[in-house]
């Protein structure tokens, strides 16, 4: 490509924007029910409406969870989906906790990999992905089963192309921290279900308007957990801290591949409680990141706390935090080779 061609190619990258993430659905998604006591075998379908009794449980009460994780094309054409295994495994847990029917791990996976490799060309290239959303939730047509679990279920897995999630450019976010309003009911923090969403959604969105926050960090009691679909990291010269896992907040996969290769990148990780003082006195010279599947790791640049602001760092995002996103990227995108076997080719 000469100097001119290229200058334009990145104008048009410029100028016309991406569809928003999670906007586009690819055209195949596999379904499978559950009914008397059982499994259906799954089918693929082309993606378009279902149809559900008015009366369907999770309308009413909220049976449902869902997982996100994504699949990555790499440069040798391959498609590749990231720690597949641990987020089944999460969806199982996640229906558990909700008391409705776990999906049989060997049929979630083989929807999964059968949804991928029949829209295999419509992953994006590099830094798009596919991005995987299976999600189960209770049609059993009885208003009157508000104690009682869904004994019909649809278990549906849908895949969405998603492009650069900083084709804006990288931004340090800013965050609020909130001591007294919590994300979700405690004991559900640990699970991956709509309505911890929906309960975040006031919270979130009246620290939005008041302090003009892109996210809130939830530390109900002063001690830190995580913002509503993030979780959270500090991270200094040679070591990072992060909460311990516990019911409150969500066991994100992100986080957890992050604290597995952070040794060998030279960075001692601690896992413990602590408190939203100890994170203001860390980021008077640290840095502070939000991780999750769909921005992977993005760097904060100033918590705001009492209508106070206090910036992280240097208030940009920080260089451990460059570098520790552009190495599980780089694991992701096949470019560094992957020693936990956490990728699947598809
Ligand atoms: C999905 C999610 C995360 C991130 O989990 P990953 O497995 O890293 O994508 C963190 N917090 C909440 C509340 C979430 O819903």
């Amino acid at each position: 490509m000469n100097a001119q061609a290229q200058a334009q190619a990145q104008t048009q990258t410029q100028t016309t924007p991406r569809p928003a993430f999670g906007s586009v659905l690819a055209d195949t998604m596999a379904v499978a029910t559950f009914r008397n006591g059982q499994w259906s075998d799954h089918e693929f379908r082309r993606t378009g409406s279902i149809e559900l009794s008015p009366a369907a449980h999770v309308l009413h009460y909220a049976s449902t969870c869902f997982e996100g994780f994504k699949a990555y094309k790499w440069a040798d054409g391959s498609v590749n989906v990231f720690r597949m295994g641990s987020h089944i495994e999460r969806m199982c847990q996640s229906a558990r906790a909700l008391a409705m029917a776990e999906p049989d791990a060997d049929q979630l996976e083989a929807m999964v990999l059968g949804v991928i490799d029949r829209v295999r060309g419509q992953v994006p290239e590099a830094p798009g992905a596919l991005y995987m959303r299976p999600i189960l939730f209770g049609t059993t047509p009885n208003i009157g089963a508000a104690a009682h679990p869904p004994t019909e279920l649809m278990l549906l897995v849908l895949a969405s192309p998603v492009w650069d999630y900083f084709a804006g450019g990288v931004k340090a976010l800013r965050i609020h921290v909130e001591t007294e309003a919590t994300r979700c009911a405690s004991h559900l923090g640990v699970v991956k279900t709509g309505g911890n969403y929906a309960a975040a959604m006031g919270p979130t969105l009246a620290a939005k308007q008041k302090f003009g926050v892109d996210q809130v960090l939830f530390c109900p009691g002063g001690e830190v957990q995580e913002t509503g679909a993030a979780n959270f990291l500090l991270i200094r010269d040679g070591k990072i801290l992060t909460r311990s896992l516990d019911s409150t907040f969500l066991h994100g996969v992100t986080r957890d591949s992050l604290l597995r290769m952070a040794p060998s990148l030279g960075y001692e990780v601690e896992e413990r409680v602590f408190t939203v003082e100890e994170m203001l006195e860390w980021v008077k010279d640290g840095e502070a990141a939000l991780s999750g599947t769909a921005a992977v790791l993005a760097g904060v640049g100033t918590l705001v706390r009492d209508a106070r602001e206090h910036r992280v760092g240097s208030g940009d995002v920080g260089p451990h935090t460059r570098r520790l996103r552009a190495t599980l990227v780089g694991i992701q995108q096949g470019e560094i080779p992957d020693t936990h076997g956490w990728l699947h080719r598809v």
